[in-house]
């Protein structure tokens, strides 16, 4: 292995669209020494869920530059010109454009940017004499200041746990599987876009069609992405800022009241669904689809097939259904990355042991020496739902490097608010209620 020191002035983990976006942006401050280092071998944006078809969820103006720096050569727009296909993506007039498209977009950016390291995974994050110490597959790299990129992982039910294998998984690798689902049963659990994406796959017929598919969902009903005018205010900078002034707990409730803007499922993939189970039941096909809102997953048992137990959240009834597989489209949770245990002890967590994320985005720790560590996707609990979404990407991107170069050489502020969020301190209530 050659060990050589490298010596830059930010130094990121991972490159997925968050941190990529970060270097993108960085790509204009030529005097700002960075590096970002993927143990993938080439970019690949959820390579196991790109489903042909498959939509975004934000515009495409949302991309790693534009709203900041909107004269950056990596944007979306310079993209399309530079590929010959301005004009034709226009005649598309597409609301949501297709995630293959974007994922290329985003492939393109990545093969342009030097700063990028590939096949080269952080092992060890540690803090040395002169600031961080990273030691990663090709070499050891100092830097003042690191950027934690490494995304989310999937969040797999306790029950669901230990049978984990061929025939029971979490959703996000699908498309690296050999599947084979040809007359048998298959229960989909989750009523999210990915559970949706994957019951509208096996409608399709694209791994053989089943015998029975039954989808289970926690929530209520299979509920819509809220992406009216004013849901979007919640992924602007300044609701962020006034999301993490509030008080924990605050913060939790809101969490919960807001989900439906983030993680509903998009209405042409509800209309796709509903479109495809009328016609199945039309035709009388012989594939038996049960849509099981309201059911709580209560426990797994497996051996051969496997015996999910549900409650139903309407009039709190219990029931078993079975499966030959059982696909998990249970989400994705915050973790921070193995390589930062060395630093685990001094961070400041909450009540709930998350990380405190600070205003800059950076992880609060409770004795340092100036060097600075940040993190991107790891902070839904301080600043919202928008920080596991693309939409304030280049916008946070932004906030980071102008507190890694101590000046603002973007400006992060240009936005104004057409909603005001915050109360008009200039009066005091005389009564609690009128
Ligand atoms: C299927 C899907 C569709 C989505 N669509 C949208 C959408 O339309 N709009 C929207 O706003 N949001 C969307 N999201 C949410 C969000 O934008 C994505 O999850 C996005 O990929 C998050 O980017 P990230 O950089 O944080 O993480 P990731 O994309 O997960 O990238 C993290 C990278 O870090 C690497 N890594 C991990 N550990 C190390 C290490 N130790 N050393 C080196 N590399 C490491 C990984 O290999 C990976 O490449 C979607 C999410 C999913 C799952």
């Amino acid at each position: 292995m050659d060990m050589t020191i490298d010596e830059v002035d930010l130094a990121g983990v991972g490159v997925g669209p968050f941190n990529l976006s970060i270097a993108a942006l960085a790509d204009e401050v030529p005097e700002l020494r960075t590096r970002f280092f993927e143990r993938r071998e080439r970019f690949a944006w959820h390579p196991g869920l790109m489903f042909e078809g498959s939509r975004m969820q934000t515009s495409f103006l949302k991309d790693l530059v534009t709203a900041v720096s909107p004269t950056n050569p990596h944007s979306f727009l310079n993209y399309l010109v530079s590929h010959g296909r301005f004009y034709s993506f226009l005649a598309t007039e597409q609301a949501a454009i297709g995630r293959l498209e974007f994922a290329d977009y985003l492939s393109w950016v990545a093969s342009q940017l030097e700063s990028l390291r590939f096949a080269d995974e952080v092992r060890e994050l540690r803090v040395g004499r002169r600031g961080f110490e990273l030691i990663h597959d090709r070499g050891r790299t100092r830097a003042q200041s690191v950027v934690l990129g490494t995304g989310r992982v999937p969040n797999v039910p306790a029950c669901a746990a230990k049978y984990l294998g061929p025939r029971c998984f979490h959703a996000i690798d699908t498309l690296s599987r050999k599947l084979d689902l040809r007359g048998s049963s298959v229960a989909v659990v989750g009523g999210g876009q990915t559970g949706a994406e994957i019951v509208l796959e096996l409608l399709r017929g694209t791994w053989g069609e089943p015998a029975r598919l039954s989808w289970v969902s926690r929530r209520l009903n299979f509920e819509p992405l809220d992406e009216s005018p004013f849901a979007n205010h919640l992924f602007t900078p300044g609701f962020m800022a006034m999301f993490h002034r509030l008080e924990a707990p605050r913060r939790a409730s809101l969490l919960e009241r807001h989900k439906l803007a983030g993680d509903g499922i998009s209405l042409s993939t509800l209309r796709a669904l509903h479109d495809r189970a009328y016609e199945l039941d039309v035709s009388g096909s012989a594939l038996r689809l049960e849509l099981l809102p309201a059911r709580e997953l209560l426990d797994l048992r497996g051996s051969g097939g496997f015996e999910l137990g549900l409650r139903n959240q309407l009039d709190e009834t219990h029931e078993r259904i079975t499966a030959d597989w059982v696909i998990l489209c249970t989400g994705l949770r915050e973790q921070l990355p193995s390589c930062v245990e060395p630093l685990l002890g001094s961070l400041e967590l909450d009540d709930r042991q998350q990380p405190l994320v600070g205003r800059s985005f950076e992880l609060r720790r409770r004795r340092h020496g100036g060097e600075r560590l940040y993190i991107v996707n790891g902070g839904r609990s301080t600043h919202g739902i928008a920080e596991s979404q693309l939409s304030l990407m280049a916008w946070r991107s932004a906030v980071i490097l102008n507190d890694v170069i101590g000046r603002p050489r973007f400006d992060v502020g240009r936005e104004r608010e057409l909603i005001r969020w915050q109360a008009d301190p200039s009066w005091v209530p005389q009564s609690e209620a009128c």
